[in-house]
């Protein structure tokens, strides 16, 4: 057969390619929209808690110089008063009014105090609270009592007994001329002191400010809500772990004083045994963090919701015009279907036949092989369809059809309706041998169909027969073989019909 009908579906397989292509493209961005955005809000959250970090060291560095400064220039006095002292040369007065110089001139200080080897009170820039006041029992007192050492002794803070505020003890010990204890000098530093200092730094509202003793007793704490002067936070983490493994260093926990998750910066003094430590609260280092993520989150929900609309959308109208195309090739086929089968016998019609003869013909000539043809016609069909009626005339042509559809052997074959109750059978590459034996058995089996037929005097439907086989001239044309089978076919016709003839050979 020469027409082979329209491609099955022309193009869908890429298009369902492309579709799937479209929607791994889709999910590969919608993916790696979030991928990125996740690494990116990850990252800056580190950056936000880093830039915490670096602030909390510094601040921790500052108050800590502050401390020292403040213990320090307190040291320095004792220092003075202790060599004044214990070289017996200065009048009460010279003494008294060197403590209220000193004071004056130390903002920080609360007061300052000389006691003698009983704890009486000698020398003060605060009047005591009684008569026979007696010192001997604060913890400053004792220890120097009991240690030869000259250094300086910072205590625990206590409640000052000549004002009754919170102070922070700086003492020393001096001796007399045999080098017996004779008594303590003592510096107050006023606890009051680091709340004015500390009163400007910006922690945010949970950030916490601390200057503790070694022990952990709180010195001042900033919230002063929870953590007063005198109290002990020695089992906080800081206290436990972080002191004992670096003097200086970064950690995060939960507070044990208002359980608030902090991240913390701390530092020991160097030369006193105090510890400061400034922290922030995570949830408002991390505030402006969550603000930029919930943003970053709404666009990126945003960015996928238009993908997979526009995905969506993509993949309807291509699922549309991919069913639009397979109803279109359907629709083509039937139409192929119909504008080249006969309806009655559904084998090729006169339109495709005669396509088939233009191609094979040519095709023929070109290589130059043989093309046979063979036409078939019903003998005394008419009065068949008078006999037997025109519907019957039908179911016999339909019963000649099936017959030369057996036929049909090779795919460049071609079986036709020719017209009425003619048939034709196009054979390439076959010579005039080939085309009598088709022919032959073509007769032979309609007649041995047996199909009654009282108006043929062989009593059956019979068909004559003429084929013709020629090897195409490059400038002859196919009517050349139609008028050659046709004589042959009207040779058989008048030599008695139900036969084969042959076209007469061209002299
Ligand atoms: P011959 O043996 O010489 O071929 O005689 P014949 O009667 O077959 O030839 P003729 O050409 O005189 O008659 C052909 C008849 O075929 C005429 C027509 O009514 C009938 N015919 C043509 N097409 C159809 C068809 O589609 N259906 C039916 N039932 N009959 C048809
Ligand atoms: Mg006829
Ligand atoms: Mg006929």
């Amino acid at each position: 057969m020469a027409g082979t009908g329209p491609e099955p579906v022309q193009g869908y397989q890429g298009t369902r390619r492309s579709l799937w292509l479209a929607y791994a493209l889709l999910l590969l961005a919608g993916l790696g929209a979030i991928l990125m955005n996740l690494a990116q809000v990850l990252d800056s959250k580190q950056v936000y808690l880093r830039e915490a970090d670096k602030a909390n060291a510094n601040l921790a560095y500052s108050i800590a110089q502050h401390g020292q400064e403040s213990i320090k220039e307190a040291d320095i006095i004792l220092g003075g008063l202790v060599n004044l002292l214990e070289r017996g040369e200065s009048s009460p007065e010279t003494i008294n009014q060197l403590l209220v110089t000193y004071k004056q001139r130390a903002s920080q200080l609360a007061g300052l105090f000389v006691y003698d080897a009983e704890g009486r009170w000698l020398y003060y820039t605060n009047p005591p609270p009684a008569n026979d006041a007696n010192n001997s029992d604060r913890a400053y007192f004792q220890h120097h009592l009991h240690s030869v050492s000259r250094d300086t002794e910072v205590s625990n803070p206590i409640r000052s007994r000549s004002t009754g505020e919170w102070i922070l003890p700086v003492s020393r010990r001096f001796n007399d001329k045999d080098g017996r204890f004779a008594g303590v000098v003592l510096a107050t530093i006023r606890i009051d002191h680091f709340r004015e200092f500390y009163k400007h730094f910006d922690m945010g509202v949970q950030g916490s400010l601390l200057v503790a003793m070694n022990d952990g007793t709180i010195v001042y704490r900033r919230p002063e809500t929870s953590g007063a002067t005198g109290e002990s936070m020695a089992g906080s983490y800081m206290f436990q772990s972080d002191l004992k493994r670096s003097p200086v260093g970064l950690g995060a926990s939960i507070s044990v004083l208002d359980g608030v998750d902090r991240i913390y910066a701390y530092r020991a003094l160097d030369h006193f045994p105090l510890v400061v430590a400034v922290s922030m609260s995570r949830q408002e280092v991390l505030a402006e963090w969550g603000r930029k993520t919930a943003v970053v989150a709404c666009l990126v929900a945003m960015l996928v919701l238009a993908l997979i609309l526009v995905g969506g959308g993509l993949a309807t109208r291509m699922r549309k015009r991919m069913a639009a195309a397979q109803s279109i090739a359907r629709e083509n086929r039937e139409l192929f279907r119909l504008a080249n089968r006969d309806s009655l016998t559904g084998i090729s019609n006169r339109r495709q036949f005669d396509q088939a003869l233009q191609v094979e013909y040519h095709r023929a000539a070109t290589v130059g092989s043989p093309l046979a043809l063979v036409m078939i016609d019903v003998d005394f069909f008419k009065a068949y369809n008078d006999r037997y009626g025109h519907q019957a005339g039908d179911v016999c042509l339909k019963a000649v059809g099936d017959v030369l559809r057996r036929f049909k052997v090779r795919a460049g074959d071609t079986v036709a309706r020719y017209g009425g109750e003619e048939f034709a059978v196009l054979l390439p590459h076959t010579d005039v041998a080939g085309a009598r034996l088709v022919a032959e058995r073509i007769r032979q089996a309609v007649y041995e169909q047996g199909l009654v037929h009282s108006g043929n005097p062989f009593g059956v439907v019979t068909v004559s027969v003429g084929a013709h086989s020629e090897v195409p001239a490059q400038d002859d044309r196919p009517e050349h073989l139609l008028e050659q089978a046709d004589a042959a076919l009207y040779r058989a016709k008048s030599g008695g019909r139900n036969r084969v003839c042959l076209a007469e050979p061209t002299p």
